[in-house]
């Protein structure tokens, strides 16, 4: 009988952290054989490779190491591995989801998930992600999805998953679709059909900057004025409401939108920007008339990683047509 193989690499994140003094917080400790050995069940799925990338809270990760994350899983698929699942901080989750999402051509799945109780706590979910998170990468009815979430028993789409919560185990949700699917059982049950991706080659230069900014009531606008000398190649700003900037933050946008993209999304946590409904200065007609771009679906963080990668491979004509794609429900 067919057994399949799973790819497993495992980057630290409160999943791996334990208390190693008494007097001292928590840090992560447990490489990939260690998380192992607390989901024997894995074993009865497939044969499993597991290797630590690293091992460090996920808010110190960066696109370098992402990149070369990405050619390991790259690897192991090419070395014919069904699914290759990756264990990781929460805190970054949602970004680095994105982040391979826009890179990742295969069929095969690509799951990530982590812990929000540090292994030596009292119901830990760290092992219960872990298994359900192969789970998710062995079903069959995940192939062509691209990059998936799995956490609390809960699958999300790595283009729509959210951390909104700063300690509880339902920490993660998809505002406005839900889930893409749930863990009923043992099994992965989807409740959408599987959308069209769009994929990205991979940047050939990874020094470029792109800046991301939220909107505030009465804010300055020094640092925006000061972007494009500093040598940012592209601006995101998480905007009021359904993408809106004040008078004098439109105003100044406009000659840099010019010079440099400048994609607005919301800074409210659930819903698209609006296209074409508020006709007021700093609304979204006015801000599009202007030459900026409005995100859609696409909250402000996913969409800087969209725009750092479209030019670092140089295709930032693609920006349109990635924002009108990815912008629909879905
Ligand atoms: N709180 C975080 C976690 O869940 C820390 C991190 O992101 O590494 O893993």
């Amino acid at each position: 009988m067919f057994r399949p193989t799973l790819a497993i690499a495992t980057l630290g994140g409160t999943l791996s952290m334990q208390s190693c003094h008494p007097d001292q917080g928590i840090t992560p400790s447990l490489g990939g054989a260690q998380l192992l050995a607390s989901v024997p069940e894995l074993y009865a799925l497939a044969d499993i490779r597991v290797e630590s990338l690293s091992l460090v809270p996920s808010a110190s990760l960066d696109f370098e190491f992402l990149l070369h994350v990405l050619d390991w899983a790259n690897r192991q698929i090419a070395q014919g591995v069904q699914a290759v699942v990756i264990t990781q901080g929460t805190d970054t989750l949602e970004e680095t989801a994105a982040f391979f999402e826009y890179l990742w051509t295969h069929d095969e799945p690509l799951i990530l998930t982590g812990a929000m109780r540090c292994a030596d706590q009292a119901g830990a979910d760290g092992p219960a992600n872990l298994l359900d998170a192969c789970r998710v990468a062995l079903s069959a009815s995940s192939k062509g999805r691209g990059v998936l979430v799995v956490m609390n028993a809960e699958v999300h789409h790595a283009l729509r998953i959210r951390k909104n919560h700063t300690v509880a185990l339902h920490a993660f949700s998809s505002p406005t679709l839900g889930p893409a699917g749930l863990m009923i059982e043992h099994c992965v049950h989807y409740l959408h059909p599987a959308t069209a991706r769009m994929t990205l080659p991979l940047p050939s230069r990874t020094s470029h900057k792109v800046a991301l900014l939220e909107a505030s009531l009465s804010a300055d606008v020094l640092l925006v004025e000061q972007l494009v000398g500093l040598g940012y190649e592209g601006l995101v700003i998480a905007g009021f409401g359904a993408g809106h900037l004040s008078e004098l933050w439109a105003e100044v946008l406009q000659p840099i939108a010019a010079k440099i993209p400048v994609i607005v999304g919301s800074r409210t946590g659930a819903g698209p920007t609006a296209f074409n409904t508020y006709g007021f200065k700093g609304g979204e007609i006015d801000l599009t008339g202007k030459g900026l771009h409005m995100s859609g679906f696409l909250c402000p963080r996913k969409a800087r990683l969209l725009l750092w990668l479209l030019i670092g491979c140089g295709q930032q004509s693609r920006l349109k047509n990635f924002l009108r794609n990815l912008s629909v429900a879905g």
